[in-house]
């Protein structure tokens, strides 16, 4: 599920901090409901399009669960796509202490070797959502 990217001739795009340069991406978490079924997470404006939306640390908001399979499965699914274009994924920022979930899954392995994870807690906290930077080299 897709959260904000960034205007479409770039620039400062607030609140976030970056996604100036067109090369940002922000996903909302994919997440399972109280019946273990794969549903998008509920956003509103109520809750700032989800990114008001808090996880605790057994990775629950709710009713709701991180599918971190499903999250590894898309980053690689992702790096795999942006490879065929000749691009890459630099680094991915999600919460260092929920990333050690990405560690069990059976991909982990490749998306260690091949992308960045954020090691600090940055400005916001990134529970609700996992910050995609892509690498594109200069023409
Ligand atoms: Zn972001």
């Amino acid at each position: 599920m897709y959260g904000e990217t960034g205007f479409k001739d770039g620039g400062q795009f607030k609140p976030h901090k970056t996604h100036r340069n067109g090369l940002s991406v922000d996903f909302m978490v994919p997440v399972r409901n109280g019946d273990g079924k794969s549903v998008p997470l509920p956003t509103s404006p109520l809750n700032k399009f989800g990114y008001n939306i808090e996880f605790d640390s057994q990775s629950k908001f709710g009713e709701y669960t991180i599918d971190y399979e499903a999250l590894s499965l898309h980053l690689y699914q992702l790096d795999l796509a942006a490879k065929r274009e000749g691009i890459k994924i630099w680094r991915v920022i999600f919460d260092p202490e929920l990333q050690p979930h990405l560690h069990d899954q059976g991909n982990w392995g490749h998306l260690k070797q091949n992308m960045e994870f954020s090691t600090k807690r940055s400005w916001v906290r990134h529970d609700e959502h996992y910050h995609v930077d892509f690498v594109v080299a200069c023409e």
